[in-house]
C-alpha cells in the first residue's frame, strides 16, 4: 500500500466527518493539520490569559489578605489593651474596697479612743485658767466628719 493511501485510509477510518471537500488526501490532510494548528493557537492563548487571570487574582487576594491579616492584629491589640484595662480596674476596685474597710475600722476604733487632753468635751482650762480648745478633740471631729461626709452632727 503506498504511503498515500495509507493517509487516505487514515483519514476515511479515524477522522470524522472527514474528507469533507473533494480532494486528495495530501490536501485533505494539510486542510486538517492547519484548522488543528489553529485550534491549538486559540488554546493556548485561552490558557495564557487564564494563566494571567489566576495570577492577579493571587495578587488580589494576597494583598486582600495581609489587609485583614493587620487588622485582625489590631483588633487583637484593642482585646488584649481591653483585658489589661479590665484587670486593672479589678485590681483598683479591690483596692479600693481594701481601703475603704481599712477606713471604717480605723474610724470605729477613734471613736471608742478616749481623749488623752480633756474629759471628751472637746474644751479645757489651762493652769492659767484660760479656756481652750482641745486639739485631740477637734482633730479626731474634722476625721470624723471627713469618714461621714453626711454626717452634719457636732461634735
Ligand atoms: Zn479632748
Amino acid at each position: 500500500m503506498s504511503e498515500i493511501n495509507k493517509l487516505a485510509n487514515y483519514i476515511m477510518a479515524e477522522i470524522d466527518g472527514e474528507p469533507s471537500q473533494s480532494e486528495g488526501a495530501g490536501t485533505c490532510a494539510i486542510r486538517i493539520i492547519k484548522q488543528l494548528r489553529t485550534k491549538l493557537a486559540e488554546a493556548n492563548e485561552r490558557i495564557k490569559t487564564a494563566c494571567k487571570q489566576i495570577a492577579d487574582n493571587h495578587v488580589e487576594y494576597q494583598a486582600d489578605l495581609t489587609a485583614k491579616n493587620k487588622e485582625l492584629e489590631s483588633l487583637n491589640i484593642m482585646v488584649s489593651n481591653q483585658s489589661e484595662m479590665d484587670k486593672l480596674m479589678l485590681a483598683k476596685d479591690k483596692r479600693r474596697e481594701e481601703l475603704e474597710g481599712a477606713l471604717e475600722k480605723a474610724g470605729s476604733m477613734l471613736r471608742h479612743i478616749d481623749c488623752p487632753q480633756c474629759d471628751g468635751s472637746g474644751g479645757f482650762y489651762d493652769n492659767n485658767g484660760n479656756a481652750c480648745q482641745c486639739q485631740w478633740c477637734f482633730e479626731k471631729s474634722v476625721i470624723e466628719q471627713a469618714l461621714n461626709p453626711k454626717d452634719n452632727q457636732c461634735q
